[in-house]
């Protein structure tokens, strides 16, 4: 099954909205923001819980629980992915929600912020009984979802096989072939080429513009990578083809090290062959989580879980550069200690933002009717993360304040400049 990372597990010192709102609020301080437009900015427009009752195999009937958070249509459409896990909750989507809104602004696509989820262990469904419910949370959201409305889009635990129900469902509902109600389908079906390793490319991207800043060799650096899901193992390939050698990786089997290098298109056909999982690799040394994350290199990219860096392991962390693929991987209460540290944090808003950039190409491509080359999606996407990079750190800069908060401040400004120019009908 292809996926955009791994299930989170929550033992942070905050609920990920907490996480979020701690960096919202000081965002907010910087821009002075009016309180009514903070009242608005931090209250999601529609929070839907529906029930999805299935059929199960054996003839009984179970009922799940699903989710989508519409946390913002100021700037268009929103737009966000669905999470497949057995501890997702109302919480943690609202705050996937709002993070959402402010990656579009900060790349500045034309897009809200959603996201979805649905409570279950897809690893316990066969297949037939995840169609189901993937199918049934479709229909049961056919009012919602819409390409000018919103357009969902791979999370955890899901992929294009997912996306491609999600078309066919809401396709058979409005009696009529609609490509650009969903991202990530397979390209076969109205998929953009690149979609795919978009997320890993652009952490590639901003990783090497990290690197530019600092004065870093690729060729002379050293790069852990956490999570082996889509996103971990394409940046971890894709900085290799720049020569960077990468010294360690992980999965939920646990996580390798080798400080000669591990090859990266060795340990993914290892994956490939072996239930998509590290278990049993040998071509490095197995140790644990806790060590990967705080092994010496130049680069760390956590790209699996959230809340992996919090004030108990940040003070430890021997990086020079992190690069976050995942969402929240770093709790808010962590922020200050890597900041005394001097480590340069790449945001999740901006460093993961390569998939909703080319879901939104996506998106254009499929109300066009006309479908670019990988090279034209590739380019187009390296523009956009090189002038995010830059704008995000020159808010910073101005601000004298770390990439993070100048992320936030560039998307929440560039929210609430539409919201002011929209003002509040009634
Ligand atoms: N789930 C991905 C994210 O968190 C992609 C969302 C999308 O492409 O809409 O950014």
């Amino acid at each position: 099954m292809a996926q955009d990372a791994q299930a989170p597990v929550m033992t942070g010192d905050d609920k990920p909205f907490e996480s979020m709102m701690r960096r919202f609020d000081i965002a907010a301080d910087i821009l002075e923001l009016d309180p009514g437009i903070y009242e608005y900015l931090k209250t999601p427009e529609k929070q839907v819980i529906i029930s999805i009752p299935i059929a199960m195999d054996d003839g009984s009937i179970q009922v799940f629980k699903g989710y989508r958070v519409i946390h913002s249509t100021v700037r268009g459409p929103s737009k966000g992915g669905i999470r497949v896990t057995n501890i997702v909750n109302l919480n943690e989507v609202t705050a996937l929600a709002a993070w959402m809104t402010w990656k579009c602004a900060v790349v500045n696509i034309p897009f809200g912020g959603a996201k979805g989820g649905i409570k279950c262990d897809p690893s316990r469904l066969t297949e037939t009984q995840y169609e189901k419910i993937i199918r049934r949370y479709t229909a049961n959201l056919s009012e919602i979802f819409g390409p000018d409305k919103d357009v969902p889009a791979p999370d955890v635990n899901t992929g294009e096989r997912e996306m491609g129900w999600l078309m066919d469902t809401y396709s058979m509902h409005v009696r009529r072939t609609e490509t650009a109600v969903v991202t990530g389908k397979p390209v076969i079906m109205g998929g953009s080429l690149g979609r795919r390793e978009a997320t890993g490319r652009g952490v590639m991207i901003v990783t090497l513009a990290a690197m530019r800043k600092l004065n870093l060799d690729p060729k002379q650096s050293t790069v852990v990578v956490q999570g082996f899901g889509n996103v971990g193992s394409a940046a971890a390939g894709l900085l290799q083809a720049q020569g960077c050698k990468i010294i360690g990786i992980s999965d939920v089997t646990g996580a390798y090290y080798n400080k000669k290098g591990i090859d990266i298109s060795d340990a993914m056909a290892f994956a490939a062959k072996n239930k998509r999982t590290l278990a049993g690799y040998t071509h490095a040394e197995k140790i644990t989580n806790a060590e990967l994350l705080e092994l010496e290199c130049d680069v760390l990219i956590p790209a699996a879980l959230e809340d992996q860096i919090k004030p108990h392991n940040a003070k430890n962390i021997n990086a020079k550069i992190i690069c976050e693929g995942a969402n929240g991987p770093t709790s808010a209460l962590a922020d200050p200690i890597l900041q005394e540290k001097g480590i340069m944090v790449i945001p999740d808003i901006l460093a993961n933002a390569g998939g909703v950039t080319v879901s939104y190409f996506e998106w254009v491509q499929d109300r066009m009717g006309f479908f670019w080359t990988e090279k034209e999606v590739n380019e187009r996407l390296e523009r956009i993360m090189l002038e995010s990079f830059e704008a995000v750190y020159n808010t910073a800069m101005v601000h004298k304040q770390p990439l993070r908060i100048g992320a936030y401040v560039l998307g929440i400004d560039r929210v609430a400049q539409v919201l002011k120019l929209r003002g509040i009908y009634a």
